[in-house]
């Protein structure tokens, strides 16, 4: 590309809070600039009429001017070693689309929040006007006159002197009539708080309340009512130093659930902010609950920002010009929190670290914790990633040495592990019993139920549907547009999980007309169904993707369980997500192997994470807990070292199976998704892009899978077929992503789209 004769053009962002950051401009790359002008580059070019100097980014480089090229303006020069918020998103964003594929503007697009149009930000905040005591006799008396969204409020603000307006509705589920209403009794105040920016000094505050008159209060941090242990101690020291020091080091925090992980990352976040730095915290969406926050909160007051996707543009906005502006020290929320532009970072935590959320299903498809040591080493940062079952990811890079392994191995809770006991079903089948419970676990469910104790059910239903099949000829009813299995739910209504196409139950076989035409009973409202035939006494809550489908449910269900308004939970694998249940002491676990059949490399590693969470739910108080795995391949490693609690030996088994066939992290895979309007064109643009990649393939040694249809053939009737692409190295992957990119490019007439997914987590 630097070859003399030729002309370089580079197209340049010049002004990077445009509210679109689509329009660029073409200037020409001098000779002299030549190999220091990159994607991703910050440069001086003439601007205007008047030519004025401005700043601009290079968004991208090509030998094809947009218009006659004696009239387009030549860039001035290259700014070195540039920093800021700006550069820093320029640059993560090239490197994304190094990494994972797609255009330079969508990656930008995915780092920077689209600026919003209204200038005025109100920061409204629910204040007690009493004492803590006070709110708490309050409290008491509502509850007494079962007024629950009143007390709920004011037990709240009877251990905060205040509390942001957005948790009180988002969180608590508070309506703004209620405050309203404890305002006249004179129980509450909302205040508000305008913030006005300063176009100059960019971060001057005017104060005043709503009446004018007063600001919100800061909230004091609290402390913490016990020491922490030896081990968390130890922990927290070693990160802390590492980000004093700018080591650039990172850790995995290996803790079971209920170790006291959470209690490290405020501890290291406190210390990181003493030394005038900034911490990010990246925790999965579904563990986002009002107790995680209120533990932030509550120790941060209004340093903390807390970023969900319920989020409106402005209010993601205004929290990342907050950040910006030096207006708070701590982000809280899901991957995208990664882009807070803090001046000076020290540290990246991410919970949960092996949860696959974390990586994006957008293009570009990033996953946060590749994206957080990239990020890291701009500010030479350290990234902490937690789990009780890390990535095989993560604890390849600790055997390699690129992880320091911190460990935190006991519960803190005074709770002992749960005792885990599998149980055989084709056993059980051949005892003649056919129900869905083994004797072991209807005993037990029993047992707890006279006891007072609380019990959880837990369905692995990753990798199923509840489909109806022909007994007959095995034919399975499928949606007609998206190719999938329909899911039948109550009342025979057959329904499409991809695209919401719905239809009657069929009373007989499309095919061979077969009357045996029936539904495989594997839904949680089966479960259901059979608990309440033998424990009908029982309160029972079920929490899945049906119930939780208003905003607020999900964490009301978890609140009402929490308030022993439930004997029994039961869910899919929603309900085993960072929750304390102190007085659940059982958990059943129902068709444990099912996400073994899931058709992805992944899945012996999804079903031991299942199971040890779900396991790590029971005996989280005072009581011993007792888990019941029940299976159909007892013998399969994922369930031995699930129920043995044994991480490492479920790790040497699947990091071996990832070696021997080079599935990520012992190598890497490049999927080529291609989508088109009809099955034969779909089929034609993947075998020609086969076609054009065989040299480099040969040259390199990649390995290629396909092309095939994809797993799920047509969605919203648009054909999918795919392509991988293996091999040990990421950079011969990267040339031959470039090189379909080109051929892309090149080729017009698209009716169809192709999209990539580096190492992506299911097989498509
Ligand atoms: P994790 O994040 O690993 O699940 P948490 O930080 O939520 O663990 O801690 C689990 C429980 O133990 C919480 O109820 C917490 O308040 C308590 N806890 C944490 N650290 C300590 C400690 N040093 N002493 C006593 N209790 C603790
Ligand atoms: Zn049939
Ligand atoms: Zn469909």
């Amino acid at each position: 590309m630097s070859d003399a004769q030729e002309t370089l053009y580079a197209n340049i962002i010049v002004d990077i809070s445009h509210e679109s950051v689509d329009r660029t401009f073409q200037y020409s790359v001098p000779p002299a600039l030549f190999g220091r002008v990159h994607v991703g580059s910050a440069v001086l070019v003439p601007f205007g009429k008047g030519n004025r100097e401005h700043k601009g980014y290079v968004l991208k480089l090509t030998d094809v001017p947009e218009w006659a090229p004696e009239k387009i303006k030549a860039v001035r020069s290259v700014i070195e070693n540039e920093t800021g918020a700006e550069t820093d998103a320029i640059r993560l964003a090239a490197w994304m689309r190094g990494r994972y594929g797609s255009t330079m503007i969508t990656a930008l697009k995915t780092v920077l929040p689209v600026k919003r149009k209204v200038a005025d930000k109100v920061k409204r905040t629910v204040v007690r006007t009493g004492d803590g005591e006070e709110a708490a006799a309050a409290a008491e008396r509502y509850e007494k006159k079962h007024q629950c969204a009143k007390a709920r409020l004011l037990r709240q603000l009877a251990g905060y002197e205040s509390l942001p307006y957005e948790l009180v509705t988002a969180k608590l589920h508070i309506t703004l009539a209620t405050i309203r209403a404890l305002e006249k009794t004179g129980e509450v105040r909302l205040l508000s708080e305008r913030e006005y920016r300063d176009a100059v000094r960019g971060r001057a505050r005017h104060a005043a309340g709503e009446e004018g008159r007063c600001a919100v209060p800061e909230n004091a941090p609290r402390k913490r009512p016990y020491a922490l242990s030896e081990e968390q101690q130890y922990a927290a020291e070693c990160v802390v130093r590492a980000v004093r020091e700018e080591s650039g080091r990172h850790f995995l925090l290996h803790g079971i659930t209920g170790s006291g992980k959470t209690e490290v990352y405020l501890e290291i976040v406190e210390q990181v902010v003493k030394e005038g730095k900034q911490a990010v915290v990246l925790i999965p969406e579904i563990s986002l609950t009002y107790q995680t926050v209120m533990r932030f909160y509550g120790r941060f007051g209004q340093r903390v920002s807390v970023v969900h996707s319920r989020l409106s543009d402005g209010e993601r906005y205004d929290a990342y010009e907050r950040a910006k502006n030096g207006l708070a020290d701590v982000v809280i929320g899901p991957r995208s929190a990664l882009f807070t532009p803090f001046p000076r970072t020290g540290v990246i935590i991410i919970d949960e670290e092996h949860e696959p959320s974390y990586k994006s299903e957008n293009m570009p498809r990033y996953h946060a914790r590749e994206a957080a040591f990239e990020l890291a080493s701009y500010h030479r940062a350290s990234v902490v990633l937690g789990s009780a079952t890390p990535s095989l990811e993560a604890y390849r890079m600790v055997q390699e040495g690129k992880l320091t392994l911190l460990r935190l191995t006991k519960r803190l809770t005074g709770g002992t592990l749960p005792n885990v006991s599998v149980t055989d079903m084709r056993e059980e089948l051949k005892q003649g019993n056919r129900s869905m419970f083994s004797d072991r676990l209807a005993q037990l469910l029993k047992d707890r139920l006279e006891k007072g104790e609380q019990s959880m059910l837990f369905l692995n239903r990753r990798g199923i549907a509840g489909f109806v099949s022909c007994r007959a000829c095995g034919y399975v009813m499928r949606c007609p547009h998206c190719d999938v299995s329909l899911t039948q739910h109550r009342g025979g209504r057959l329904i499409c999980h991809y695209c919401g196409y719905e239809q009657a139950q069929v009373s007989c076989c499309p095919i061979c007309s077969s009357k045996y035409i029936l539904g495989f009973k594997a839904g949680t409202q089966q479960v259901e169904d059979a608990v309440k035939r033998l424990l009908p006494q029982a309160r029972l809550l079920r929490m899945d993707a049906d119930t939780t489908r208003g905003k607020e449910s999900y964490d009301e269900i978890l609140s009402s369980f929490m308030n022993e308004e439930a004997d029994i939970l039961i869910g899919t694998q929603m309900i085993v997500k960072g929750h304390d249940f102190p007085k659940v002491t059982l958990v059943g676990i129902l068709a444990a192997d099912l996400s073994l059949n899931a058709n992805d490399y992944r899945a012996g590693e999804r079903t031991f994470d299942l199971l040890t969470q779900a396991a790590g739910r029971a005996g989280r108080g005072a009581g011993a807990g007792e888990v019941v795995i029940q299976t159909y391949q007892p013998d399969h490693y994922s369930i031995r070292y699930a129920a043995a609690q044994d991480y490492e030996g479920f790790y040497r088994e699947e990091i071996a199976y990832r070696e021997f066939l080079r599935y990520p992290p012992a190598g890497h895979m490049l999927a080529v998704q291609v989508y088109a309007a009809d099955e034969e064109t779909a089929e034609r643009l993947a075998a020609e892009i086969k076609m054009r990649t065989e040299e480099s393939v040969k040259e390199n040694t990649v390995l290629v899978m396909g092309p095939a249809p994809a797993m799920v053939r047509k969605v919203k009737d648009i054909f999918r077929e795919v392509l991988y692409y293996k091999h040990e190295m990421l950079e011969p992957l990267h040339v031959l992503r470039e090189q379909i990119e080109q051929y892309l490019e090149e080729k017009d007439g698209r009716e169809e789209t192709v999209l990539f997914d580096m190492d992506p987590m299911n097989l498509m």
